[in-house]
């Protein structure tokens, strides 16, 4: 046990929370449902959803929840939620704090992986497994959290609901979209907490910054199309629809998207500056300033992160032309992934891509989440950031302090995409907030062996339990 554990117990014992370290039953069980969790294939092109919702269901019962306040439902065979209620003391007429996770994971293929994505390895102090960091080690943590809860016997301030849903990544039956929809009263609450996004970031496992997503990019797909009567290959003609894509991409590569900051990133570049040294503190600075240097923005987009913190993003993803080796092609198409910041429309970025490519033949439509094509796409703008609120800070707050000292809380925009959209768009302000730590350049969500190191995801489980009860504990 090293100081910052002596540390976080003494802050624990003294502020009344009686937070001991994880005990080892806690840690047994979070494992055994990370490990079930894993080990259900909840892809879109294959998996099932249902399989992992009603797994999480069974383990919630088995634990004593009510089969009234345990539901697993959604649009279809494959694609249903799982929604739990802790029912809370009623007392101050409360509206309920609800959590979200998606169960659903991006597609992983065996042969790019140097472990089994569908099987929990534990390696090398890592757990290893699609969804390691994205994010069934969060659903895990909350489900683990919320039989802490029952089997304590805790009786939060008002009612805590966890709703954990399909088709996030992808997939036409987004579980949050259709629970508002069609369930809103199994739902509703009066902000939301999505552990999808947020979390704890460290550089070599030692805390850097606390993350919390006050603003998010918007997700939009284009498909640039190309098409020509083609022809046998031995007689090539000018036009080329292969050539037209390729150009038009080329393009985007050497054009990216205008440096931008909004009030939250500011604020995210401005507090981070004060945890960096030498030149990427002094270029953090010098972006801030009125004119900010353009030899800092540029140092600052080699990392990835900074990079789309910092500005709109597009960048092909897939390609897909011609039929035949010696023919032609009729037909070049490729599809560009964008990441929008908060003001602008993915209209509005469509019209920039074609500036961009400067290619009539050149055909740019927009793809919808559900994979529907059309001529133009929404002119709807990606939310502002969302006013923090103090109820919600400030515990995290408190047990940040508690769990990862010297690393402050920092609001940001996130510059992937969740549903969060949804829940805002429902008029339910929602923060992206988890107690995972990932090293700032082990990023592999969505990637190939994916991981999570086996104490972070202990210190997650932890993380919750402490937050919950700092946030909803009856006074
Ligand atoms: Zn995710």
């Amino acid at each position: 046990m090293g100081y910052a554990k002596l540390a976080v117990i003494a802050a624990a014992l003294s502020s009344g929370l009686a937070a001991a370290p994880l005990d080892d039953a806690t840690r047994g069980l979070s494992r055994e449902i990370f490990r079930e969790l894993i080990e259900i294939d909840t892809t879109d092109s294959v998996g099932s959803t249902t399989l992992a919702a009603q797994a999480m269901a069974r383990r919630l019962l088995d634990a004593g929840f009510p089969p009234a306040d345990v539901e697993v439902l959604g649009p279809n065979d494959r694609k249903r939620n799982m929604v739990v209620r802790l029912r809370g003391t009623g007392a101050g007429a409360l509206k309920p704090i609800l959590l979200i996770g998606h169960l659903d994971v991006v597609e992983a293929r065996p042969e790019d992986w140097t472990t089994n994505p569908f099987q929990f390895v534990e390696k090398d102090g890592y757990f290893y497994g699609r969804g390691t960091q994205d994010m069934k080690v969060n659903d895990a943590a909350l489900v683990t959290t919320f039989i802490r809860f029952r089997r304590e016997g805790y009786r939060p301030n008002r009612d805590l609901i966890l709703a954990l849903t399909a088709d996030e990544e992808g997939g036409k039956s987004n579980g949050v979209d259709w629970l508002l929809k069609n369930h809103r009263d199994l739902i509703d609450a009066d902000f939301v907490l999505n552990a999808d996004s947020g979390g704890v970031t460290t550089m070599h496992g030692k805390a850097v910054n606390v993350d919390v997503e006050a603003s998010e990019k918007l997700y939009a797909d284009f498909q640039l199309t190309a098409t020509n009567p083609g022809g046998h290959s031995s007689l090539p003609v000018p036009d080329n629809a292969i050539y037209h894509i390729a150009g038009a991409l080329s393009r985007l590569e050497r054009k990216p998207f205008p440096f931008e900051l909004n009030a939250v990133t500011r604020d995210y570049f401005r507090r981070r500056a004060e945890r960096e040294t030498g030149q990427t503190a002094a270029d953090m600075k010098a972006i801030l300033q009125t004119k900010p240097d353009p030899a800092a923005i540029a140092r600052l987009s080699t990392d990835a992160r900074y990079n789309s913190t910092m500005r709109t993003t597009c960048v092909p993803t897939r390609l897909n032309a011609g039929h035949a080796n010696n023919a032609l092609p009729q037909t070049a198409q490729a599809i560009v992934n964008c990441r929008i910041l908060p003001g602008h429309s993915a209209e509005e970025i469509r019209q920039e891509l074609i500036r961009i490519f400067a290619d009539p033949k050149v055909v740019l439509r927009y793809v919808s989440d559900a994979g529907d094509i059309a001529d133009r796409a929404p002119e709807r703008q990606a939310f502002p950031p969302i006013a923090p609120r103090p109820d919600v800070l400030k515990p995290l707050e408190k047990v940040a302090d508690e769990m990862w000292p010297g690393a402050p809380v920092l609001p940001g925009m996130e510059t992937g995409a969740s549903d969060s959209i949804y829940t805002m768009a429902a008029g339910l302000p929602t923060y992206g907030i988890s107690g995972v730590a990932i090293d700032q350049d082990d990023l592999r969500m969505h990637g190939k062996d994916e991981r999570v190191r086996v104490s972070s995801y202990y210190d997650g489980v932890d993380f919750f339990y402490r937050y919950l009860k700092a946030l909803a504990s009856p006074r």
